[in-house]
């Protein structure tokens, strides 16, 4: 059994088949101190079975932080001929990339000031789906915006509706959902929860609308919950003229 293997080829010694920088394309950002800058290839593995999942795998170190990452890979072709013998049209790309942590999305300090649990649920669910644990993300990210919309209702202090209501397991997100006075965010928090309830349950009964689309209107649900804090500051401040 021959496994084609690729290194990095620094001083330009290594016959030219096993130059790595040639045949893998890798993004300038590291997974350890998020910085952007160069990420040396060091070793990559061709995988050589029709049951493997990736093409692939490679490490590279960063070189802010000297940090090791480990790459999932996919074979692609481009148009660049072979040149001396070495098939430059067959590339190597990175899909998955460990550790993922690093990729966790930032929220502003409005939500988080409201809401740690949804950051914390919402990157959890993340980390899932690039992981490939993709049939379980969308439960997390309905998860997280239960979370969201609850310690949200809890922050505006309505006068018909009090913490031991909005705590209680038995209340439905639909029923705090539907004390949400701003309409446009009462109406996406409704398109996630349905969305949510397609993820958990035996049969979708939205089939067109995937774990992007919640994405998505969870991107809407934050940004008008950070409008509605920043805007009642500017309230508060009015007030105390
Ligand atoms: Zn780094």
């Amino acid at each position: 059994m021959e496994f084609p293997l690729y290194y990095y080829d620094e001083d330009e010694h290594l016959p030219e088949k096993q130059a790595l920088d040639e045949i893998l394309e890798i993004d300038p950002i590291c997974c350890h101190c998020k910085n952007t800058g160069v990420q040396v290839p060091l070793v990559m593995v061709e995988n050589i079975s029709d049951n493997d999942e990736y093409d692939g795998y490679a490490f590279t170190a960063c070189h802010l932080c000297k940090c090791t990452s480990m790459h999932y890979l996919i074979q692609f072709t481009t148009e660049t001929p072979s040149i001396h013998g070495i098939d430059y049209g067959r590339q190597f790309k990175v899909t998955k990339s460990f550790p993922s942590r690093a990729f966790d999305r930032e929220f502003s300090d409005e939500v988080s000031k409201i809401s740690k649990d949804f950051i914390d649920i919402y990157n959890q669910s993340k980390e899932a789906e690039n992981t490939g644990l993709d049939k379980i993300a969308g439960m997390g990210y309905r998860k997280a915006t239960e979370f969201l919309v609850t310690d949200y209702l809890k922050w505006i202090k309505l006068e018909d509706v009090d913490n031991q209501w909005l705590e209680n397991p038995k209340t439905p997100l639909a029923a705090k959902i539907a004390k949400i006075p701003n309409e446009k965010t009462r109406d996406v928090s409704k398109a996630i929860s349905y969305l949510g309830n397609d993820e958990t349950h035996y049969t979708r009964r939205h089939p067109e609308y995937d774990v992007q689309f919640i994405k998505a209107f969870i991107s809407v649900l934050v940004t008008e919950i950070e409008s509605e804090i920043t805007y009642r500051e500017a309230k508060n401040l009015l007030s105390k003229k």
